[in-house]
This record gives C-alpha cells, structure tokens and sequence, in this order.
C-alpha cells in the first residue's frame, strides 16, 4: 500500500461544491441484467432499467442464492461458453470521468462444477477475470475511467469454465477533477480495494452518503483475505461532528467519522489485492476525529510498504490539514504493489497518540489496449449500413477485440487492423460503400451473392488484396482497370452481374485466376483476344514441354532406385504440402521462405551418427541416436518402427509440412531418411535432455528449482498454445508428456514429437485402443469418445504441471495408493486448501506459494474431466506467467534499483526522519505506467 504524505495545500477545496449537487443519481445509469421490468429501488431511489434493449444476447435465468433480497439480484443474465463477446454499449459523454461498474452474483443458477471463471473487458482491454468460488457473494469490478468516445463496451467473454455472466451494470459520473492522473490517457484505474476504517456496521457505505456511489467497504467485513492481522491494541473510533472533506476524491463525511487508532502505537492490515503484482494508484484518507489536548500530538510513519525515499516521513494529520476535523488525503501517484499487501504505521517516539487511519483506496493501472483503427471501423459501420437488420450486424463491443465478429478476421496489430470480410450473402443492397477503400490490410473481400448496385468503387489502395468476390449481384459500369494493378490480387469474381465495357488488358494476363461469365455486356478486346489465343498456343506449348519433361525425370528417377537400391544416391525431391499456413502477426501466409526438410540419405545418417554408435534414448517409436551433420550441427535421429501404412509421398509431404513449423518453443525437425522400408527424422539436439529426467531420474539430471520449473511450464505451454493457435488447421499433439519436452543447452524447454502421430501408423498406440497418448497423461473423455480437441493436451499438459509442482510421477501405486493417480490425490489435497502438501519437498522453503497456487489452480482446471471445463492453451500460458510474475516480484525486491526517480510519480512528503531500517520492500520493476 502506498499511502505518503503530502503537505497539500486546499486548492481543491472551492471547486467542486457546485458539482457535487449536479452528480445526483438521476445521472446513474443503472441496468438490471436480466431483470424483466424496469423499477424504482425503494432503498436507493435508484431507476432501475431491465437490460433487453442493451442485448439481444444471452438468457435469463433465475437465480438460487439466499442472497436475494434485493430485485437486482434476483436474476442475470448469461451467454454461452464459446469464442464470442457478448457486450453492453454505455453512452458516455467524451473524457469525462465515471465509474463504471459490474457485480456479478452467480447464485448457483445452473448448478454449476465447477463455478464460472471467465473474463470481463472494457471495450479492448481487459479488465479482470472474473472467477466464482462462492456462489452466494456479489462479486464487484469496478472500473475509474475517463470516457475514450461517446461510447463504451462492458464484454464478457472466454469462459474457461462455466457460463459468462452478468447480474448489473452501472455507470456513475464523477465530478471535474476526481481520480484525474497523469496517465489517464494510456490507463484506466481498476479498483483493488475502498476500506472504511472503524465502521459503525459490517454494511458498505455508499449512496447517498457517498453522492457518487463508490462502495465503501467495511473493515468489520469477514470475506476471506480481506484484512486480517490488525495489531493487538487496535481500537474503533467515532465521532458525530462534521468533518471537511470536500477536497479531491471528495471521501463521504460518514466514512470520514470513524476511524481506527494503534493505542499500543502501531496499526497494522494484511490485505489480498487481486490481479496484483501490479502498479497502483494509493490514497489515504485521513481525518483527526479525536479531541487532543494542548500538549498532545499524533505523528505517525508508514513501516510498510518500505519505500525507500518515504520511510522516514512523519504524518501529522493536524499540521498537514490545516486543523482537526479535516481531511487529509496524501497519496501515491503510481506504486507496485505485491499481491498480498501488508501495510503498517507506527507513531513517532516524540508522539503522545497512536497513528489514526479512516479510510483506504488503492486502484490498479490497467493499460489502454486500442481497439479497431478507426478507418476500418468506419468502413464498417458503412457495410452494415447497407443491410437489412440481422443479427449478424449486431454482434457488440468492438470488431476485432477481445474477440473478432464472426464475419471477419483482423490482424493482432496495434491498433488492430481488419484482414478479411466474409459478407457472402448476407442481403447487402445498395452501392458497395467506398469507405472499403480506406481498409488497405484487407486481403481478403467476399461480398458475393448480395443485391449490390452501381459500379465498383475505388479500391486501387488495397495493395494486400488476394481473393475479391463480387459474383451474383448487380453490379453495373465498366471493370475498373486498377484490378489489375492490385500487386497481390491473385483471384477475381465478377461473374453474374451488369458490367459491360472492355475488359481491363491486364487482368487477362493470366496472372490471377479470373471468372467473369455471365455479364453479357463485357467484352475482351479483340487486341487481347489475339493476345489469349497467343498466350493459350504458348501455354500449350509449354505444358507439353513440362509434361514432357516430367515425364522423363520421373522414369529417370524410377529407373535410378531400380539400379541402385543399396548405393542410395538419389534424392526424393520433396513437394512441400500447403495445407498449413503459419500466422505471423495474426495474418496468414503461407511461409515458403522457411526452411523445409532436408533430405538425408541413409549412408549420409550412417556416418552423420558414426554407425548408429551412440545411442542417447529408446521411444515407443525406435531408438534414438546422437549424431553431427553438416556444419557440424548436432543431431537426435529418431528410426521409426517400420510398420508404417502411410504412402511414400504422403509421409514426405508431411514431415515436410511439419518441418515448416518454426516455434522457439518446439523442436525442430532438420530433415528425413525414406528408403525402402526404412523411415528416420533427423531433429536438432537437445543438450539437456527431457524434462521427465530432470524431474524424476535424480541420477541423471540435477534437480530443478522452482523458477527454472516456472519457466519450463512458460516455454513448454507457449510450443502448444502455438500448435493449437498458429498453425491453421491447428495440430494436436496428442502426446504431451515430460518426456516430450526437452531442454536445449540454455535449459529453454521446447515441445517435442508434435504432429508425428501423422506420420506413423495409425494403429501404433501406447493403450490398447485406438486412443494416442500415454497412459497418466490420456485425456479420459477423448480415451472415452474418441473425439479430440485441442483440451486433450490441455489435459495433459495440466499433468504435467502437476509434475512440476509436486515432483511426483502421474501413475505409481506405491505414491498415491489407493488415489492411484496423481489427478485424484493433487485434487483432493487442492480442493482442501492444502496445497503446501503437494509441493516438491526438493523445492525447499523459498518460494512464494501464492505462485504454486496460481500453478495449482491451472493445473487442476487443466485436468477436469470434461474438456468445456477445461482452459485453453492460451488460458495456461497467461497463468504461468502470473505465477512468474508473483514469484519473479519476490526476486526482484531483494535487487530494487534505488536509482528509479519515483519523487516524479508519486505525491510526496516533505518532512523526514532517519534511522529507518525497512526489511520489507514490495516496490517491484514491473511496466511501470509511463506519462506521455
Ligand atoms: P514415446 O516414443 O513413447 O513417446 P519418448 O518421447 O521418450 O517416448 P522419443 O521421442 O523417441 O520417445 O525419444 C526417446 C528419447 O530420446 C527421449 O527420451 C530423449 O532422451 C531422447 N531424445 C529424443 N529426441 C531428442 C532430441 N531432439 N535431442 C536429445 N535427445 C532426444
């Protein structure tokens, strides 16, 4: 926490008086999610509106929790768990601020197991996970901004469990100057947490004794993690008498009259701040609400968090606001705080009182992410524009973020820009919008089928244009002649519509496949005619010649394994496949450049291996042997069980696609050996072996700490997360295991034999069923149906996981008795809150175990039985990092650089005090938010 001290002057005070009447709760905006009717709340005189004619998504459902006093909460409203957004557009007015505001009681609705875990974001950015573990909490988002537009988006989305849901929405404007930061432009403030000190009750404080509607919490709340540890002689106070506090964040004089005070001189909270580490915004409000006498004083300095430049600054309530009575309100701009944030002020020795908290805010930067460019949102407001209303039209939230609308794909730049329109069919009429012009990452439009008129617009600025689909509609005009300029046009249709005129020269250049039939009024011009038939006469020429020539090099090659099956010299020349693309950046391309498999022959493998003399493991496959090839490049050749059913062109082209697959994260495949029955893949070597070794053969491998264990999970998710994500069609692995993930000689783990159930035979398994895998680490309900996702290595993975936590190995009677399997024994032990019980006693006492639970928690979402439950690769990998980050905090305290200048982003004191010994820093170097 980060309250410091400042000696403010009140030139707040004056402004806001006026404003303060005008933000009275005929300005809320208040949406009752789910609800059926519109009301008026007896309790707050708050207008409540049911959200139908907010969303046309989602339904409603009753809810079964005790807690449904209020009518807000009596229902909500949720979505289904797929790879949309379902949004609510606020009207906001341009960079003003609000509060916006989500609660989210799930009340058990569905009967739900496990409970909802999904994401909430605000326009593009993500704003929290929201996770259930309690079904009758109201859980609060609540969000400080100043309005980017006219308009905002509150979405949910990416379920990794459950149903997104949502019960209210609120929007709450601020007054001028309230929560304003300097870096309001790059970032929201989320709030991590509002506490009123000394509470009267156990209820939150909040309109119309707060006319902005901000939840105070109480400090008598009992909600677990919420602040524990108060030091002994901590004591509640109060007061009736009124005190000033219309300055700044404007706290409400209730909060204000109560407090709590350290009589054995120190007061001290333990707090859990959520989505923590992070960089915060901290104030402290503070009111002298005790009478003291002539000689008394109330100086107090803040223990912890340790910061360095602040330790010794003495807060003096009184002197600092100018009398009692009065708010004091010191603050830090921008602070890192821990995820458990433990906090303490003790008094002065000169001081005849103890310190004296009111009241708390700490609020979480949370970084802008930019939505669609602006250009290509317009050009689709245009789009939309020309159709009849439909559903498609109105998929909500913002085109390309968090997730894109059905009907396009865009890339992952910043902003991000749209790549493809799919609009085949879908009753567009009228002129095609000439805003099209303006989406020059376009590379793909399909406008075709629709009732479109006039002629074709402008479009010369498409450079990246590759397939454009106007057939059946009604086009009329000539064919624009920049069609054939577009540098990547490489398909056409126009067929079916009005066009008439003469065919631009260039698009019969048989440079793109073109398809115009059925527009009786266009023409080829008879130059061009001449110019086709040439083209066609040579072309025919030239097909027979390559026909010709085909035909010999083949018989060549034929005759060449015939005569010389033992020498082996020939080459199979590789075709490499086009059925993967590889994303870069989110766009397709098909990446020729890369390099694809090298063709070795057995002799060259022989002496690459030195007679197959060193043998470094044995798979289920064959053996596998050390070798160095040209360049002296170090080598794993893998043989292969001869039992192949595959063709011989079929398994080049497939090892030939998989060696186009570039990740750091997986390992390489350098190249193939194909003769006669013989089949060996040549991968580039691992130094330090498999990740199975380091875990469980002590002999062999040194053991792993737990950061190098963190990061292994890192690498190792993010190889899968791009099997699954960056290659289209995505590749299951199917054989996630720790014996597939090796270790180079930096002891980057990189994911292993990906992608080669394809080029093995298809009866091979490790069971005896037509299920792949390996036994401890096969997804029982793909075991079960035999239909695989992309979950069944999730499954997996979160076996291993489980393995890096606990050391232990997935199947052993002998470990896990009766529980026989490392799943049944790691959840019962994680479900009972014991989850120190599961850690790899190797792994010692130094490590935060907030990041074994977050790696916990991933792990057993990873393992649940039915694949809807589980999370994405994706999901993993954000997970894995959290936990880095955590631990990664703790680390980086010990090597804080006292050099960062943090009197620019902070409030400072001005008085200060030596001999402060500060043992416990939480100041961290994470994304600092940076001013513009
Ligand atoms: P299975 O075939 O049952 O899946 P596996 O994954 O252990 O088991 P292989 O992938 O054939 O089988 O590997 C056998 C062993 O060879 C590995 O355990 C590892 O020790 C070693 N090995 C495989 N590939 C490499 C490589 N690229 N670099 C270094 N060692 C490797």
């Amino acid at each position: 926490m980060s309250f410091y001290i400042q000696r403010l002057c009140l030139f707040y005070v004056s402004i806001d008086i006026g404003i303060l009447q005008f933000s009275s709760a005929h300005n809320f905006i208040s949406i009752d999610c789910g609800g059926t009717r519109n009301y008026t709340d007896p309790q707050t005189g708050f207008a409540w509106v049911s959200d139908t004619s907010f969303t046309r998504w989602g339904k409603v459902a009753e809810i079964k929790s005790s807690n449904k006093t209020r009518e807000q909460y009596q229902r909500l409203r949720y979505f289904p768990a797929d790879n949309k957004k379902y949004c609510y557009t606020l009207n906001t007015v341009e960079r003003k601020r609000y509060i916006v505001r989500a609660t989210f009681l799930y009340g058990n609705f569905d009967n739900g197991d496990p409970y909802p875990n999904f994401q909430l974001y605000l326009d593009a950015t993500r704003w929290s996970t929201v996770k259930i573990t309690d079904a009758s909490r109201i859980y609060i988002d609540e969000m400080i901004i100043r309005a980017p537009s006219s308009k905002i988006d509150v979405c949910v989305c990416d379920a990794s469990t459950g149903f997104p849901f949502i019960s209210t929405l609120e929007l709450r404007p601020l007054n001028v100057s309230m929560y304003a930061t300097e870096y309001e432009d790059d970032f929201f403030l989320s709030v991590a947490a509002r506490v009123n000190f000394g509470a009267a009750t156990v209820e939150a404080i909040r309109y119309p004794d707060d006319p902005y509607d901000r939840i105070w919490e109480s400090d008598l709340n009992k909600r677990p993690n919420f602040l524990v540890g108060a030091a002994p002689g901590t004591m509640r106070i109060n007061t009736s008498k009124t005190i000033e506090a219309s300055i700044r964040e404007f706290p409400p004089v209730k909060v204000m009259q109560t407090a709590v005070i350290g009589t054995k001189g120190i007061l001290t909270y333990r707090l859990t701040l959520d989505e923590f580490p992070a960089n915060a915004r901290a104030y402290a409000y503070l009111a002298e609400i005790e009478d003291l006498g002539y000689n008394e004083t109330r100086k107090f300095t803040m223990k912890q968090p340790h910061i360095p430049e602040y330790n010794n600054a003495v807060v003096n309530i009184v002197e600092n606001a100018n009398g009692s009575y009065i708010l004091y309100e010191p603050s830090f701009q921008n602070v890192t705080l821990e995820f458990v944030l433990l906090f303490s002020f003790e008094k002065t020795p000169d001081s005849t009182r103890g310190p004296l908290i009111n009241a708390i805010e700490i609020n979480r930067y949370v970084q802008i992410i930019p939505k669609t460019s602006t250009q290509d949102a317009a050009a689709l407001d245009a789009l939309r524009s020309i159709s009849i209303g439909t559903d498609w039209m109105n998929e909500g939230g913002d085109a390309c973020v968090p997730a894109h609308w059905s009907w396009l794909d865009c890339n992952s730049g910043s902003p991000p820009r749209i790549t493809k329109i799919f609009l085949s069919g879908k009753n567009l009429s009228g002129e095609m919008p000439s805003e099209i012009k303006q989406m020059d990452f376009l590379t793909e439009l399909w406008l075709n089928g629709n009732s479109l008129t006039g002629s074709i617009p402008g479009l010369s600025n498409l450079v990246s244009l590759t397939v454009l689909h106007l057939e059946n509609n009604k086009l009329s005009g000539h064919l624009p002649s920049f069609l054939g300029e577009l540098p990547n046009l490489k398909e056409l249709y126009v067929q079916n519509n009005l066009l008439t005129g003469e065919i631009p020269p260039a698009l019969l250049a048989g440079k793109l496949a073109f398809y115009y039939d059925g527009n009786p009024g266009l023409t080829r011009g008879r130059r061009h005619e001449k110019n086709f038939k040439i083209i066609i006469a040579t072309s025919g020429t030239l097909i027979v010649c390559i026909i010709l020539l085909l035909g010999f090099v083949l018989l060549l090659h034929i005759h060449q394994r015939r005569s010389s099956k033992d020498s082996n010299s020939a080459r199979i020349t590789s075709k490499p496949s086009t059925a993967y693309s590889i994303i870069r950046d989110g766009s397709l391309v098909r990446d020729e450049s890369l390099e694809i498999a090298c063709y070795f022959t057995l002799t060259e493998l022989e002496e690459a291996t030195e007679q197959f003399s060193r043998k470094i493991g044995q798979g289920s496959f064959g053996p596998v042997y050390y070798g160095k090839v040209k360049d002296s490049k170090e080598v794993a050749v893998k043989i292969l069980a001869a039992t192949s059913t595959h063709g011989t062109q079929q398994f080049v082209n497939e090892v030939t696609l998989l060696s186009r697959i570039h990740h750091r994260n997986l390992v390489p495949l350098i190249g193939y050996c194909e003769e006669g029955n013989q089949r060996i893949l040549v991968y580039e070597y691992m130094h330090n072996g498999t990740l199975r070794d380091h875990i469980h053969d002590p002999i062999k491998q040194k053991k792993l700490d737990w950061m190098s264990r963190l990061y292994i999970a890192e690498d190792a998710a993010k190889g899968l997360e791009y099997l699954h994500g960056g290659c289209i069609p995505s590749i299951i692995h199917r054989d996630v295991k720790t014996s597939n993930i090796l270790l180079d000689i930096k002891m980057r783990a990189k994911v292993s034999d990906f992608g080669l159930s394809r080029c093995t035979d298809e009866n091979r398994t490790h069971i005896s069923s037509a299920a792949r895998g390996t036994v401890g680490y096969l997804d029982p309900e793909y075991y079960g149906n035999q239909q695989l996702t992309e979950r069944s290595d999730v499954y997996s993975f979160g076996i291993v996981l489980l393995e890096l936590i606990s050391g232990r190995k997935p199947i052993s009677v002998e470990d896990y008795g009766s529980d026989w399997n490392i799943v049944h024994w790691a959840r019962s032990r994680i479900r009972k809150g014991a989850v120190k019980s599961i850690i790899d006693p190797q792994l010692g006492d130094n490590i935060k175990i907030e990041s074994v639970w977050k790696m916990a928690e991933i792990a057993i979402l990873s393992v649940e039985s039915h694949m809807v439950s589980r999370p994405t690769m994706q999901s993993v990998v954000l997970a894995i990092q959290d936990a880095i980050k955590i631990e990664k905090e703790s680390l980086e305290i010990a090597s804080w650089d006292s050099s960062v200048d943090l009197s620019k982003s902070m409030d400072m004191p001005s008085s200060s005090l030596d001999g402060y010994d500060g043992s416990h820093e939480v100041l961290g170097k994470y994304d600092l938010p940076t001013a513009r």
